[in-house]
């Protein structure tokens, strides 16, 4: 069955997301090492290039599965709260070792139950939240912090093709859960909402973005019109190298991209070879030998 819906607005999942991080070495290490997420992406961030944008997922680098961080050595902490993708879902295979992996490591990682399933609460090392449960290995969802969920549930069931499943309580606050129905990763989003919230702040450890799927350029244009008919305003199509993206603040102040599958991560490498070396842009690439020169050395994990 294809990940996506062929007649439809409805987006397949998330493409991916991307945080701020802290020192390069130590943001690649976690999630490569501990977490088994694969490295299929080294680059630049296209605006900054004396900033590393790593991107990680299952070996493939599928849509869906993708964690990306701008990881700046000297970053200012930032804060979690509302307005923004405050936690990080991500599934696991084997995921008691891997748990029991990471406490050897000596993460703190307190056990949850999300919706009746079991899931693992903790922290990456510049403090950006995270749940892990059993999975395919990669990322699986995103809960999002808000004043007012309302709004942003609406986009969500209505253009974006999201389902609710339910809703808890934790003592502090409330979770919904959304999900997109069908196959693939990257599917769920919960939205979480808690009176007297810390008020959030951009720096290491916050998310920047959540990426959606769409099939192609013309899904991409129709979700485009249909965000605007809701009086959002989405940005012009970005050439991304490995995809194609809009962006738009959406009615709770998270900033959502709208991402396409093509070209995907094997555009500029070999497949087998993802991840191994420097990509840059074509508007990037003369400067090739003083961007790598700026850039701190990565030892970089042996691939599986
Ligand atoms: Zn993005």
């Amino acid at each position: 069955m294809p990940d996506h819906d062929t007649d439809t607005l409805a987006v397949a999942g998330l493409h991916h997301v991307t945080a701020t991080a802290g020192d390069p070495q130590r943001n690649l290490d976690f999630y490569a090492r501990l977490l088994g997420l694969h490295l299929v992406k080294q680059t630049v961030n296209f605006d900054d290039t004396g900033v590393y944008h790593l991107y990680l997922g299952d070996a493939a680098g599928s849509p869906g599965t993708i964690y990306t961080s701008f990881p700046f050595p000297d970053a200012r902490r930032g804060q979690v709260g509302p307005g923004q993708a405050s936690t990080l879902h991500f599934g696991l295979p084997d995921i008691a070792a891997r748990v029991q992996a990471l406490r050897d490591q000596g993460c703190t990682l307190h056990p949850v139950t999300r919706f009746g399933r079991q899931a693992w609460a903790l922290e990456d090392p510049d403090g950006q939240p995270l749940e892990l449960t059993e999975g395919p290995g990669g990322l699986a969802g995103a809960t999002l912090w808000l004043d007012d969920p309302t709004p942003t549930a609406a986009l969500l069931t209505e253009v974006f093709g999201y389902v609710e499943i339910g809703r808890e309580a934790d003592g502090k606050g409330e979770r919904r859960r959304l999900t997109r129905p069908g196959t693939g990763p990257g599917r769920e989003i919960d939205l979480y909402h808690q009176p007297d919230s810390p008020r959030a702040r951009s720096g290491a450890g916050t998310v920047h973005h959540i990426a959606f799927r769409a099939r192609d350029r013309a899904h991409q244009d129709a979700l485009a019109g249909a965000m605007r008919a809701r009086g959002l305003q989405p940005s012009e199509r970005k050439d991304r190298s490995y995809f194609e993206s809009i962006y738009t603040r959406e009615p709770g102040g998270v900033l959502f991209e709208i991402a396409t599958d093509a070209p995907g991560f094997a555009t500029d490498e070999p497949p087998e070879a993802l991840g191994r070396q420097l990509q840059l842009p074509p508007q990037h690439a003369p400067r090739r030998a003083e961007i790598a020169a700026k850039l701190p050395p990565l030892d970089l994990p042996r691939p599986a």
